[in-house]
């Protein structure tokens, strides 16, 4: 590891080089080069895994997938709503008109 301590950090020239990027093979210092899913990388090839290009391009249309999915979760709790509320009417149906008046409990 002699040949790391020799190298200097690629931002900053009086700084010792603690670990390399695997993805543009350049030498960092410790503050320059964090951990991503468990591997060394520099914080500007970090910057470009977390912006993809294709995620510009397609932005858009994922704006509008997270809206679709809001909606229908929206919709979806609706139903469940009338769903309950449905289900409580059909019960309240099952008992009998007497229940409601009161005679039942006269017969009792
Ligand atoms: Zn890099
Ligand atoms: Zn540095």
């Amino acid at each position: 590891m002699s040949s790391l301590h020799q190298t200097k950090c690629m931002n900053h020239a009086d700084r010792e080089a603690a670990a390399r990027c695997p993805t543009c093979k350049q030498f960092f210092c410790r503050e320059c080069i964090t951990e991503h899913k468990g591997r060394l990388i520099c914080t500007a090839c970090l910057q470009k895994i977390d912006q993809p290009e294709t995620e510009k391009k397609d932005g858009a249309f994922r704006g509008v997938g997270r809206a679709v999915a809001g909606g229908l979760r929206a919709l979806l709790s609706l139903v469940m709503l009338w769903m309950l509320f449905y289900a409580i009417g059909q019960l309240l149906l099952l008992f009998p008109d007497s229940f409601h008046s009161g005679d039942m409990w006269k017969d009792l």
